[in-house]
């Protein structure tokens, strides 16, 4: 009987199949609109424009999870021509992408987001993104992070034209 050679056996959860996703969103600022991010109201004299709640980051990680899934976008789910999608719920649409993939044998592993933008300053608001993205898409919240940071005054983010949003998403499941 051959020796079983140390440090070879297979990790737990061998076989499993992990898919990879990546999704990018990004939005102009407005006045008079809400600043929703991450599905939290963040006091702000500007908010971002858009067909529905512009919420970046849950479109982002919409996004990204559908792309792991092979599922298409986002923009395929909820048309903007479709009436019943202006000012719609961004948390909703993501919990109703979640439930596409769930019915497809999938489940979302891990969330990282980056959102660049001059202001406001997202970490007074980090934890509770955190825990409303996690609620959302069935996870623990220590599997999501919300990262902020600055374009360093260049560009139109650096004019604070508007922000943008790059969200990477794992999904196990679907062998
Ligand atoms: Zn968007």
């Amino acid at each position: 009987m051959p020796r079983k050679a140390r440090g070879t056996s297979p990790p737990s959860d061998a076989g499993a199949q992990y898919r990879v996703g990546i999704g990018y969103d990004s939005h102009r600022f407005a006045l008079g609109r809400p600043l929703t991010l991450g599905g939290i109201l963040i006091p702000s004299e500007v908010g971002l424009d858009g067909h529905s709640d512009a919420d970046a980051i849950c479109h982002a990680i919409t996004d990204a999870i559908l792309g792991a899934a092979g599922m298409g976008d986002i923009g395929e789910m909820f048309p903007d021509t479709d009436p019943a999608n202006k000012g719609r719920d961004s948390i909703g649409m993501l919990e109703a992408a979640v439930r596409r993939l769930t019915a497809a044998g999938y489940k979302v592993g891990q969330i990282d987001v980056s959102v660049i933008t001059e202001a406001p300053r997202l970490s007074p608001y980090r934890e509770k993104i955190r825990a409303r993205l996690a609620s959302a898409l069935g996870i623990d919240s220590s599997n999501v992070s919300v990262k902020g940071k600055t374009n360093e005054g260049m560009g139109w983010i650096g004019r604070k034209e508007g922000l943008a949003c790059i969200a990477i998403a794992t999904l196990k499941g679907n062998q």
